[in-house]
């Protein structure tokens, strides 16, 4: 099969700048055949290397997803919740492979990508780096075999412009605790403390979300014992690692039957 054709949306973004740049080092295995930008960006109209303040790639930036998604075989998506939930159902249309990087999906959200992906492969992950998954599986064999008696606080750190809490891998890592212990998280979480909020409840899993400056991600998972500690941590430094894994992810979907998969699928862990 020639090298996928991959369209990158929210191409000015912090991951969509990143995406583009990759993909545009990819090789021979995948090539950039479209970047969309909301109607009325600046962007619109210009090639996306002129537009990141480099040499042309001869992809021009259009408003129009459907039209880019239609030449492409894989769209790898980080933007917002409603966008990415409008591009699932195009790419499902397309038939073509949507990553959805997005966090902060809400039930509804989650609903219509499920229904879109009856007909198109998705792949979702609040976190796609390698360090992270493994981080989850992890979580998960620890929560199994230490118990309730150990309490587990879900602690994250991100730059001042992420727009939602706790983060979309915090989640992963609350789920994956919960799950380790065989509960939903949904009747376990404790999310933002604040005032007189009594004793920790024996059971309960704990958020809580740092904001500043550039961090990229960092996330610890303690579990605390009497006397004694262990925590997870895993530091993002560098953003690449998400887009790496996005772009591993859009060529690994390419062959798969319609439905949503996870980097735990595609990583095989
Ligand atoms: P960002 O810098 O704000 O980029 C988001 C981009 O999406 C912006 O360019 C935005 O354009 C664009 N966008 C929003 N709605 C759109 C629409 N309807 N059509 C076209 N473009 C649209 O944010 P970011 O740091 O790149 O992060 C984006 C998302 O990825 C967040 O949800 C973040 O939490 C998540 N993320 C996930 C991972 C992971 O591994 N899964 C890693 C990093 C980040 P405007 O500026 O015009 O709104």
């Amino acid at each position: 099969m020639d090298r996928p054709g991959l369209v990158v949306t929210g191409a000015s973004g912090r991951m969509g700048r990143t995406l583009v740049r990759l993909i545009g080092e990819a090789g021979d295995r995948a090539r950039l055949v479209g970047a969309v930008e909301r109607a009325g960006h600046p962007w619109i109209g210009q090639d996306v290397g002129v537009a990141m303040g480099g040499a042309p790639v001869g992809v021009v930036v259009t408003d129009d997803p459907l039209e880019a998604f239609a030449k492409a075989q894989g769209v790898v998506d980080f933007t917002s919740p409603a966008a990415s939930v409008e591009f699932a159902g195009l790419a499902a249309q397309a038939r073509a492979v949507h990553v959805i990087g997005t966090t902060g999906l809400e039930a509804e959200h989650l609903e219509r990508i499920a229904a879109a992906a009856r007909h198109a492969v998705v792949i979702r992950a609040g976190n796609m780096s390698l360090g992270v998954n493994l981080m989850v599986a992890l979580t998960r064999k620890v929560a199994e075999a230490l118990g309730d008696d150990w309490d587990v606080e879900v602690v994250e750190a991100h730059h001042r412009m992420k727009v939602d809490a706790p983060s979309g891998t915090a989640l992963m890592l609350g789920e994956a605790a919960a799950a380790g212990r065989g509960v939903a998280l949904e009747e376990v979480a404790d999310r933002g403390r604040d005032g007189i909020t009594g004793a920790r409840a024996r059971g309960h899993i704990g958020f809580a979300s740092v904001r500043g400056g550039d961090i990229v991600g960092e996330h610890d998972v303690v579990f605390a014992g009497e006397g004694e500690r262990v925590v997870l941590r895993h530091l993002a430094t560098d953003r690449t690692i998400f887009g790496r894994g996005a772009l591993r992810a859009a060529l690994w979907g390419q062959d798969k039957a319609p439905g949503e998969y996870s980097m735990m699928d595609v990583l095989g862990l």
